[in-house]
């Protein structure tokens, strides 16, 4: 180790910062959130250092720097553009024995500025030793996304309950399985969740050991997205990594499912068309079967939960039977895949307002409000309307919506495997059916779709040669 890594404690004691410009101003910011008394040492302060000085948050030097500056100061950082000052700070400190950062300038330091992730009071730091500050930053971005936001009231509730624990349990290997037990499971996942009174209650409860070793299950009802895995949000990710089991729909791809933690138990719940593999009426009863035996559900599907996604009426059977619950929501195919594909939902010129339907055939018809849907400025996007397409086209032709209105459909959306065809509500159908389509696809009707070519970004790899007619009838 070339830097022995610690946390130090700075409150109310003198910092000497030197420099006016924006970095010092940045390291400003930075001792000032840890409490400190800071001086700056410039001859002239930026706006930002300016607003510090008003608000009275620093104390100002308007001089240049000189070794008598740092009478008093427990710790000084350089961050001046002017090399022979940052040299006469780092030399002048280290005579004194004040730990001392020279911005940018590992030679010159006694200490170096780690990247944080800041969930105080939670902090992580990472250093690369001076030697690669950007990888550090890339690794801190990193640790960022994975490490919750409301961990830091995580850490003050096990600080709430750390003498009490203490108290409790004799011997100290006993309280570090009470800790790693519960810092892991409901009790975390309810500060999480920000249900901080069922947390304290939990906790309490366990504690005095009122709560049998079977913690009561819960159930997640989890958005996947629309496919592609970096669409995931960070709390469908935590969560897939603490679930018991998992329930999971056709929609959710493979490299989703590969992300679920390994030991979780998996069940296909997947309704391919006119195969229902198992009903909705039993979907309902397993999550309130496997949450009453004490595991953690997940239950995964594509999208958005609420959209398209019958989640409503399998929490409203987990209510009836009190089990505890979270909805976490998905990117939606609508956005998800308008966004890859280059077409955006609304624009001042061609859309005001967007509609989102089923275009699910049913006896070769389709039960929709088509004159709200044939209406000029409205983009259309239409979910399961692969096999109604015919349909759809002419029902939108005939109330109204002229057939080279721009439509388009697209397969696995987000996905390595997309694939977009665009034609008009004339031509869509004949174009599709040559195509030959794999599904999940979506349709989307509506001027907007004219932008596609100019909007166009996202290159799958598996299928470069992106078949993409234009409108034409
Ligand atoms: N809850 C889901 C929708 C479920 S309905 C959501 O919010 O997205 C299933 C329909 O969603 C499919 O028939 C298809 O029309 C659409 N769909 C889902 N993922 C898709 C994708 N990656 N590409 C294209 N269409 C998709």
């Amino acid at each position: 180790m070339d830097f022995l890594p610690i946390f130090i404690n700075i409150k109310n004691q003198n910092c000497l910062v030197v420099g006016g410009g924006e970095v010092a101003a940045r390291k400003v910011t930075l001792l000032l959130q840890a409490n400190a008394h800071v001086i700056v040492v410039s001859p002239e302060l930026d706006e930002k250092l300016n607003a510090q000085l008003n608000q009275g948050n620093i104390t100002h030097r308007a001089e240049y720097f000189h070794p008598e500056h740092l009478a008093n100061v427990i710790l000084v950082i350089a961050a001046t553009n002017d090399r022979a000052t940052n040299q006469l700070v780092s030399e002048s400190a280290k005579i004194l024995r004040i730990p001392v950062n020279v911005v940018d300038n590992p030679d010159l330091c006694s200490f170096i500025m780690p990247s944080i992730v800041d969930r105080s009071p939670l902090l992580i730091a990472v250093s690369s030793s001076g030697k690669s500050p950007v990888l550090a930053r890339l690794l801190r971005a990193h640790l960022e996304t994975i490490i919750p936001e409301a961990y830091g009231r995580l850490v003050n509730y096990a600080a709430q309950f750390r003498e009490q624990v203490k108290q409790h349990f004799s011997h100290p290997q006993k309280r570090r399985l009470f800790w790693e037990k519960h810092l892991q499971g409901s009790f975390s996942e309810m500060v999480l969740a920000g249900k901080d009174q069922a947390a304290k209650n939990y906790l309490a409860n366990a504690l005095q050991g009122e709560i049998d070793d079977i913690p009561p299950g819960e159930v997640y009802l989890v958005g996947a997205g629309p496919g592609n895995p970096d669409l995931l949000t960070f709390r469908a990710m935590r969560l897939m990594q603490q679930a018991d089991v998992v329930v999971y729909d056709r929609l959710v791809s493979p490299a989703i499912l590969n992300m679920v933690r390994r030991d979780a138990s998996r069940i296909y719940a997947g309704k391919e068309r006119n195969k229902h593999t198992i009903p909705q009426e039993s979907i309902n009863n397993l999550l309130v079967r496997l949450a009453k035996e004490g595991k953690r559900v997940l239950r995964l599907k594509g999208g958005d939960p609420f959209i398209f996604g019958r989640g409503g009426e399998e929490i409203e059977t987990l209510t009836d039977h009190h089990i505890p619950f979270q909805v976490v929501p998905g990117i939606t195919a609508a956005s998800g895949v308008a966004a890859y594909a280059g077409i955006p939902l609304t624009h001042r010129d061609y859309a005001q307002s967007c509609i989102f339907v089923t275009g699910h055939l049913k006896n070769d018809s389709i039960n929709l409000d088509w004159p709200t849907l044939a209406r000029p400025q409205q983009t259309i996007v239409i979910y399961m309307g692969s096999l109604g397409l015919p349909v759809l086209c002419q029902q939108l032709i005939s109330h109204g919506l002229p057939d080279t209105m721009p439509a388009a459909i697209i397969q696995q959306g987000t996905t390595q495997k997309q694939k977009i065809i665009i034609g008009s509500l004339k031509t869509l159908p004949d174009l599709t059916a040559a195509a030959n389509l794999t599904p999940p696809t979506l349709i989307i009707v509506g001027e907007v779709v004219k932008l596609h070519p100019k909007l166009t970004w996202f290159q799958p790899i598996e299928n470069t040669s992106q078949s993409s007619t234009s409108p034409s009838n």
